[in-house]
């Protein structure tokens, strides 16, 4: 069984281009189905605006779509008792791109990756903190980290603390939402091994969303192409999305591998090897 079905979701923002203007309805997702199992990483692919965040926020319960149904390990999100639906959240977690508006500047490192545990857990002060101390040790960050404010960590470390805080309470699905898209290709590299390792020793299943093919390829095990709206393609790897004979996919992979003047042979994203991302 699959851990999270998403079954033909639709969704549309309610806009006016003035105050007097009366709202009118802009379709943001047209009837899209995915799946994602236990273990698995789907890396989902696309342009600015084409729909992947409004996906994901509804994939964490955050945006009731219009129509169509998430189930998550068999509950149907939406339709689920507050109860239930308290206990899916649980195991369903986020890191967004901004990994400084993500967490309160005022907060510790402590208090930041202690607080799902405050919320679902009662541990006493002692436990919270050696349990807060294992999850920066986890994350590569030291226990001695956990006094620190945000501003005294790179934004390498801070996103290092956000998954720290995603994966406090052993979560079976994660939104990376844009998660390594704002650092520089040292850190990028480094969360995503990191990331990768988790998802061993956890079990973890990710949604990965991203404009960016590398990224996707190095940690995606199956990958999903949305335009305007719509998942246009879905393959295993990249190699075979770089031979989509779909127009839309093929100018898209050819405005992505452009973007990045490293990667624009064709041959060498996909043939490469995941780990040596
Ligand atoms: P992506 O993550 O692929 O860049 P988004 O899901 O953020 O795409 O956005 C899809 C479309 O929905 C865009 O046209 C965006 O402007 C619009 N949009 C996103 N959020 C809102 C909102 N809260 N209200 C109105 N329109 C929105």
């Amino acid at each position: 069984m699959s851990l999270l079905q998403v079954n033909d979701v639709t969704h549309a923002y309610a806009t006016s281009n003035s105050l007097w203007r009366p709202k009118r309805r802009t379709t943001v997702l047209s009837n899209v189905s995915l799946s994602i199992g236990p273990g698995i990483c789907l890396g989902l692919l696309g342009s600015s605006g084409a729909g992947k965040s409004t996906l994901g926020k509804v994939i964490l319960g955050l945006e009731k779509p219009l129509k169509g149904q998430i189930l998550f390990q068999g509950h149907d999100l939406y339709d689920a008792d507050a109860s239930t639906r308290k206990l899916l959240r649980r195991d369903l977690q986020v890191v967004f791109q901004d990994c400084y508006s993500s967490v309160n500047p005022r907060m510790t490192a402590e208090q930041i990756i202690g607080e799902p545990l405050r919320n679902y857990e009662r541990l006493s002060q002692f436990e919270l903190r050696r349990k807060v101390e294992k999850l920066l040790t986890q994350v590569g960050l030291s226990p001695e980290d956990r006094g620190k404010y945000p501003h005294q960590f790179s934004g390498g470390q801070l996103q290092r603390i956000n998954i720290a805080r995603a994966i406090a309470l052993n979560p079976k699905l994660i939104v990376l939402d844009e998660a390594v898209s704002s650092l520089d290709m040292v850190n990028q590299t480094h969360i995503l091994r990191l990331l990768e390792e988790l998802k061993l020793t956890l079990g973890l299943s990710y949604l990965f969303i991203t404009h960016d093919i590398k990224a996707a390829h190095s940690i995606s095990d199956a990958l999903a192409v949305m335009d305007r709206g719509e998942v246009i393609e879905r393959c295993d790897d990249a190699a075979q999305l770089l031979s989509s004979q779909h127009p839309s996919v093929k100018a898209l992979m050819e405005s992505m591998l452009s973007d990045h003047p490293r990667n624009r042979s064709v041959d060498r994203i996909g043939s490469k090897p995941k780990s040596s991302f």
